[in-house]
């Protein structure tokens, strides 16, 4: 069989271990036993959120969860704050719009994010603003706020920090009721090294009551029916079997790795690839203090063909990176180090960037990405 390493950040390179549990005879759910793991996996999620409120599970993509936190938060005309630095953040804006929120938009260059100042004083313009919509790992720059600082800031405001985590949760830290997060959307499909399927909405006790106060329409993402179902250990409607199956087991490997340990590795990876891309004359798309831990965004110069490069990578060698999205579409190659993938898939997807760099015409000394790499990791 051809290798097809997923080095994307969404979906995720799925490892082994759980591809057999997806592969297991399907169970129905309203039974002891998969209400016991959905108890365990809860429990779990709430652990890595670092929360004891809510956790609810929808048989959604990541976009799924964030509209029902559009549509629980808020009600129609409420004031609202996005913030957008890439093009997760555009779909705040347009989710406000669906609702009918009375969005104010904020728009920060791409390559970086919000500062906890800049949060300061957009609250001081909109201390009315019932919630602000903001992006943990914006994945079309590689770029990531200091969210806990944010958090700081908005935790003694009226106005509800939301925040889109889907390809954030497991490889970033986040602690949401340390910090001061209300809501916190994800999905199986990134950092959870799940196929997609299950989107993940952590409420905070002031979200709960935000929710339960909403005049918006809602139906099949009605919060309040997962609230009341979860308190019987229960979902409203049928839940992804499998996926959550899987998700708890996902959960407890990252869990007993050591959630920290891991991320730790995520970082180290991380700077693995930024010396690597430098060694070999690429210049590393978001700004040094704002580098995500589970993928780096490489400016590849146009007249290489980034969009080309990433097909050769595919379908010739089996080894799948992402293009730009955007306004950087046509302009750099994203290679996640989230989830699964570990230094080997990384110097697996480093070599194949040098193979078809080379091929491209562009001039550098063969390995010295690898070499860089492997300096890094073996520090
Ligand atoms: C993947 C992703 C999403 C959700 O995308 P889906 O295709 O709906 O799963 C949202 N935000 C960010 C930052 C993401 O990386």
């Amino acid at each position: 069989m051809k290798r097809n390493l997923l080095l994307t950040p969404g979906p995720s390179k799925v490892p082994v271990e759980l591809c057999e549990v997806l592969g297991k005879p399907i169970i129905h759910h309203r039974t002891p036993q998969f209400q016991q793991v959905l108890k365990e996996v809860t429990e779990g999620l709430k652990t890595i959120m670092g929360t004891s409120s809510d956790v609810y599970l929808l048989a959604s993509s990541g976009t799924g969860a964030m509209e029902a936190a559009v549509a629980n938060i808020a009600s129609p005309g409420d004031k609202v704050i996005t913030v957008e630095y890439g093009k997760f953040g555009e779909r705040w804006a347009s989710l406000a719009k669906a609702y009918k929120l009375n969005a104010v938009t904020l728009k920060i260059e791409w390559g970086r994010t919000i500062t906890p100042d800049e949060v300061k004083a957009v609250l001081a313009q909109h201390s009315d603003a019932k919630a602000i919509f903001l992006t943990q790992c914006e994945t079309s720059t590689s770029a990531t706020p200091d969210l806990q600082a944010i958090a700081a800031v908005t935790r003694s405001t009226q106005t509800a920090l939301v925040v889109d985590a889907v390809s954030a949760l497991g490889t970033e830290p986040i602690k949401m009721d340390e910090w001061g997060v209300d809501v916190v959307c994800s999905g199986s499909h990134k950092g959870l090294m799940l196929p997609p399927g299950v989107g993940i909405v952590a409420v905070s006790a002031k979200a709960i009551a935000m929710m339960e106060a909403s005049s918006n329409v809602r139906f099949y993402f009605d919060l309040r029916k997962s609230r009341k179902a979860l308190a019987d250990i229960d979902t409203p409607f049928t839940p992804a079997i499998g996926i959550v199956i899987a998700l708890n087991e996902s959960v407890k490997m990252l869990l007993a790795a050591g959630l920290e340990k891991k991320q730790e590795y995520y970082l180290k990876m991380a700077k693995a690839v930024w010396a690597a891309a430098e060694a070999i004359g690429l210049k590393v798309y978001a700004q040094p203090a704002f580098r995500s831990r589970g993928l780096t965004a490489i400016l590849v110069p146009e007249a290489l063909n980034p969009k080309k490069l990433v097909k050769i990578m595919r379908d010739t060698h089996g080894i799948t990176m992402a293009g730009g999205q955007g306004d950087l579409d046509g302009k750099i190659i994203r290679i996640a180090h989230m989830g699964a993938v570990d230094e080997y898939d990384l110097l697996t997807g480093l070599s194949c960037i040098e193979k078809v760099l080379k091929e491209a015409g562009h001039k550098f000394e063969l390995g010295a990405s690898l070499a860089a790499a492997q300096k890094v990791l073996n520090s």
